[in-house]
């Protein structure tokens, strides 16, 4: 989609910070952390949210949760990490291009810093 932010960045036309990169997935740290790691993992086709999952597209929601492990890891999660979805602009979500929140290392209270 022209006007999405997320779809630019897959095509190289918005920077971003890569931490990992493959034919169905791209991950990249969010441009305004909400914690101190705080990554971005999305398909390299626009789905809107999950809400739009369907049997053809399914397999890239697959593949964003069974490599956000491993890209957590690599951006020092071993220990644990939130994954989140806001769904729908009624539960938060801005960017209407399909993306899991990678966050962690939060302190003792459940809180970020
Ligand atoms: P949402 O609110 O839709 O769940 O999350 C969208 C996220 O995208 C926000 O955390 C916001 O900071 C991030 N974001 C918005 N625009 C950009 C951008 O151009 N680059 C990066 N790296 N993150 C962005
Ligand atoms: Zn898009």
């Amino acid at each position: 989609m022209s006007d999405c932010i997320f779809c630019k960045i897959i095509a190289g036309e918005i920077p971003s910070k890569k931490v990992y990169e493959d034919d169905m997935l791209l991950a990249f740290w969010d441009v305004a952390p909400k914690a101190p790691v705080h990554l971005l993992v999305i398909p390299k086709v626009h789905i809107k949210n999950l809400y739009e999952l369907n049997e053809t597209n399914a397999a890239y929601a697959h593949a964003m949760i069974t490599k956000a492990p491993e890209i957590a890891k690599q951006a020092g999660l071993a220990e644990g990490f939130r994954l989140i979805a806001n769904t729908g602009e009624a539960c938060g979500q801005t960017v209407h291009h399909l993306h899991f929140h990678i966050l962690g290392r939060f302190n003792e209270s459940g809180d970020t810093g």
